[in-house]
């Protein structure tokens, strides 16, 4: 049981309660102790409070909140100190991926404290949190940490369907609609889903499909449904919604073959009113799974209940979907998720930066919403990250500690600059044509960045002043050379332009 960190022998008897834990948590982007101790009961507190501040940051916004987050501190017996988790498997993962890790976090922070050990909470069902199912297959996906003007855990959260909790997974409330931003390339799909949260299974919209690129608000958007559904104050809080992924429902299934419970597993699933499969494109090439799915999705559409499905791709275009299964997944409501906008992600990123309670400046933002242009996931997660390093510091959020902290993040996201991608960069910061890149025109307004995008192309790739001189409207090196001593002497003189410059650097850079 015990992860050994320098040898010695087991510890002797646990005896501890499995709820006096407290974990990192975090709200309005404070760092707060959770559970008993946050009243200062447990004598290891504080220190277990540094130990998960570390681990958060060395392991990651996502990675922390996917797998540490639940772990509660137990009881101390000599050199040897419990940490408890939700469930098998989140131990077994834990013991097995940080067990070392967290000894000697623990050794650092307490030196008589040798041993680690990973248990399972005694009584974790008293513990009001939402326990990822123990196959860990489809737990809540990584949450969001911040958003703070939403209803926490306690007061939303909505068990899906008390009799099948063991059927379907949890919903996040966090994934709300008040905390989706809405913008052009999601409009579509937030308004579908608005409205089958408001009249569920109308012909038109039934069942929904949602689908787009990974990290694009799938889930979120799934989760919003559901959440509103199940509302207590609407309808009694009667809506039953089975919210799963398309992994899960497949697990279930083989799980209910294997005890011979096939029966109960489809009179399960067909006794709910909304029935919200995620990932559907998972169940590409498993066949007996998909014809099961089909079954339960036409009883259910019979019956006149909402289905909600995503995927990754339109259902024209999954093949290797059946064919009868895809055209009844095209016959209500299609909505595509688009590739986020530059806008977009600045709103997104705005609203959670809001919601954490730390100022983060309209330029690192900026910084970020170009750098990151991937998904929403690793937008929030970047943004959470450099939260959770300023709460933590106290220090000031700037492009320098930026820079800093999200180092590995940024590196990932980097590539070659080309001069090209300057000149547009540049034209775009200026708001002057690009033409104007090697045009002749002499005009300060023009020539001015026109400098600056020599200046970074000289710094940001390998091409020699020749080479930059041609690209820009077959200018003389000495032209170039010129630029670029202009620019060092102005940046020494005049702070918004060395800040417009080294915006501009960072945000090219590679
Ligand atoms: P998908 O299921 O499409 O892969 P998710 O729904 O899991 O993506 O979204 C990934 C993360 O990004 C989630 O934390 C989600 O809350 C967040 N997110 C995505 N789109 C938005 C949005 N428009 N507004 C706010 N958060 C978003
Ligand atoms: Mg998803």
């Amino acid at each position: 049981m015990s992860t050994t960190m320098m040898g010695g022998s087991p510890g002797g008897v646990m005896v501890a309660d499995g709820q006096g834990g407290m974990a990192l948590d975090r709200s309005g982007g404070d760092l707060q102790a959770r559970g008993p101790e946050a009243r200062g009961g447990h004598p290891f507190a504080a220190h277990w409070a540094r130990i998960c501040a570390r681990l958060q940051l060395e392991v990651g916004e996502v990675e922390y909140r996917t797998w540490l987050r639940q772990m509660t501190l137990g009881a101390v017996d000599q050199d040897e100190i419990t940490l408890y988790l939700p469930t098998r498997f989140l131990r077994d993962w834990v013991r097995s991926q940080y067990g070392d890790r967290l000894g000697a976090l623990w050794n650092a922070e307490v030196a008589e404290i040798r041993r680690v050990e990973l248990a399972l909470a005694p009584d974790h069902s008293a513990n009001a949190r939402p326990e990822p199912p123990e196959d860990g297959m489809t737990a809540s996906e990584p949450r969001p940490a911040m958003a703070a003007s939403l209803p926490g855990p306690s007061s939303a959260f909505t068990p899906v369907v008390e009799k099948n909790s063991d059927l379907a997974a949890p919903l996040d409330p966090r994934f709300s609609f008040d905390g989706f931003v809405v913008g052009k390339p999601n409009e579509f799909a937030y308004a579908c889903a608005r409205r089958v949260a408001e009249r569920p299974s109308s012909p038109g919209f039934n069942p929904l499909f949602l689908y787009g690129g990974v990290g694009l608000g799938k889930t979120h958007l799934m989760h919003a449904v559901g959440l509103e559904l199940t509302r207590p104050d609407r309808s009694g809080g009667a809506v039953s919604v089975a919210y799963m992924s398309a992994e899960k429902f497949m697990y279930r299934f083989i799980a209910a073959i294997r005890s011979q419970q096939t029966m109960e597993f489809k009179e399960q699933l067909r006794s709910v009113d909304v029935l919200m499969i995620d990932d559907l494109q998972f169940l590409i090439g498993k066949d007996n799974t998909q014809e099961e799915f089909f079954h339960t999705f036409n009883a259910l559409v019979d019956a006149g209940k909402q289905i909600v499905v995503s995927a990754d791709k339109s259902p024209s275009d999954l093949s290797g979907l059946e064919d009868r299964l895809r055209t009844r997944l095209g016959c209500g409501m299609v909505a595509d998720i688009h590739a986020t906008t530059f806008e977009l992600r600045i709103s997104i990123l705005e609203a959670k930066a809001q919601a954490s309670g730390v100022a983060v400046p309209p330029k690192v933002l900026e910084f970020l919403a170009h750098k990151i242009t991937t998904n929403v996931r690793e937008l929030e997660g970047a943004l959470n990250r450099l939260i959770a390093h300023a709460n933590l510091f106290g220090r000031p959020v700037t492009l320098e500690a930026t820079q800093e902290v999200l180092h590995d993040i940024l590196k990932a996201h980097d590539r070659r600059v080309t001069i090209e991608e300057i000149q547009r960069k540049v034209s775009e910061h200026w708001n002057i044509r690009l033409t104007d890149m090697s045009s002749a025109r002499r005009a300060r307004a023009v020539a001015r960045p026109r400098q600056v995008a020599m200046y970074l192309s000289k710094q940001l790739t390998s091409r020699s002043l020749p080479e930059i001189g041609r690209k820009f409207g077959n200018r003389d090196h000495t032209t170039v050379m010129h630029a670029v001593s202009r620019v060092q002497e102005l940046m020494t003189t005049d702070s918004a332009f060395a800040e417009d410059v080294e915006l501009l650097r960072r945000m090219l850079e590679s």
